[in-house]
């Protein structure tokens, strides 16, 4: 098992945003996280990140217990995040948004390692010597992955890919998450408002409820379940 969670609880000052949680991502799976606003997805994947700290329980990284290490520490272990939305660097074209996520230590590699990046993004390639700021919003959330990527984690954190983006943009990013799972052999925790093509891309999936995990099962049994119907499926 590649991340295992035990136990977990995270606070906010007095409000207790994590009560308790329990999960594990297996190498070479893509598991996903859904649950409404609010519900404590991205506190779970901050807490993992080291920031804020686990109050109580233990996060376990390849055997390892990261629980206490601060964030660089995590990093450098093999756990990259591409944060929500468009924190890549406005200013910096694309292929400097890039060197940023690389690993200053392996500059030799740099070139490779771009390379693989736009055989996946295509489009960034075109656009590797334009700003960051000037790409669309679909385009500035694929170099967020891409930089992610640049460090050569074994654990790529996505904090909701798909927000905020048009149908296709949305078809296009899962079908990549995709790809670098199955060509990459990367290992995806994936944290989804989008159930439906969360569901649907992932092997397994955990569904929260303010601050507890409340199900859990492989994609295809989530999907088939009235209540994640009901609650996460229905008019979205
Ligand atoms: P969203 O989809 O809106 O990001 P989420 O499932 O990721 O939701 P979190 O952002 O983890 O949920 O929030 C979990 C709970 O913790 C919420 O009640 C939220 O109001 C609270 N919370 C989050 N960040 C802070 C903070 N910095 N200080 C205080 N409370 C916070």
């Amino acid at each position: 098992m590649m991340l295992s969670v035990q136990g977990l609880h995270t606070f906010y000052g007095q409000i207790e945003a994590l009560k308790g949680i329990d999960l594990e991502v297996n190498e070479g799976e893509i598991v996903t996280l859904i649950g409404a606003n609010g519900a404590g997805k991205s506190t779970l994947l901050m807490t993992i990140c080291g920031n804020p700290r686990a109050a109580q329980g233990s996060i376990l990284f390849n055997g390892q217990d990261i629980t206490q290490m601060p964030t660089h520490e995590i990093a450098h272990l093999g756990i990259a995040q591409a944060p929500e939305g468009r924190r890549i660097f406005p200013r910096m074209t694309v292929l400097e948004n890039l060197q940023m996520g690389a690993i200053p230590t392996e500059e030799a590699y740099f070139e490779a390692d771009a390379d693989r990046v736009f055989n996946l993004f295509p489009v960034l390639r075109e656009r590797a010597n334009q700003r960051g700021g000037t790409l669309s919003g679909g385009e500035q959330q694929m170099l967020a992955i891409a930089r992610a990527l640049m460090s050569r984690p074994k654990l790529l954190l996505l904090d909701e890919p798909a927000l905020g983006m048009a149908p296709m943009i949305v078809k296009q990013l899962f079908a990549v998450i995709k790809d670098i799972n199955e060509r990459e052999q990367m290992t995806v925790f994936l944290v989804e408002q989008n159930a439906y093509h969360a569901l649907r891309l992932a092997h397994r999936g955990y569904v929260m409820s303010t601050g507890d995990v409340v199900m859990s099962g492989t994609g295809a049994e989530l999907l088939a379940n009235p209540r994640i119907h009901a609650a996460y499926l229905e008019g979205g």
